[in-house]
């Protein structure tokens, strides 16, 4: 999959980012998928959203009664969930695999650790089905 944008998008991250400084910002990435079928995404959009979490200098969170009218509208598809990591570089933490939204396939993380070479990398996280089952032991009493 390849992800195709502006840098008119890549500077709407950066601003926002750089905004939102000390604290991690966040936002949903609007586009569309390539029509040529290759599984290209265009991004045309941020849509900034507010940081809810309770320390929102080392975590986001998102308010679902905010995303929720922008993840139903199918006619501007949310294709991409994007976070700022203010002091860590630009991979998922721990925390963020744990919070993923499953319905957006991409996941867009800018760095601005070392704030004069900002460097954003998008993911596509699968996330292995977790959910497992194992037998009891029963007993049949009176
Ligand atoms: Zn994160």
């Amino acid at each position: 999959m390849i992800v195709q944008f502006k840098d008119e998008l890549y500077n709407q991250l950066l601003q926002h980012s750089l905004q939102k400084l000390p604290e991690e910002a966040c936002g949903l990435i609007l586009g569309e998928h390539s029509p040529s079928a290759n599984g290209s995404l265009f991004a045309h959009a941020l849509i900034p959203l507010h940081n809810c979490a309770n320390d929102p200098r080392g975590h986001f969170e998102l308010s679902p009664n905010e995303m929720i009218p922008y993840l139903t509208d199918s006619q501007n598809p949310v294709i991409g969930l994007f976070h700022s990591h203010p002091t860590a570089p630009a991979i998922p933490s721990e925390l963020d695999l744990q919070t993923l939204w499953h319905t957006i396939p991409t996941y867009w993380i800018l760095s601005l650790q070392h704030m004069h070479n900002p460097e954003l990398l998008l993911y596509q996280i699968k996330k292995a089905v977790s959910t497992g089952y194992h037998k009891l032991s029963f007993v049949i009493g009176q």
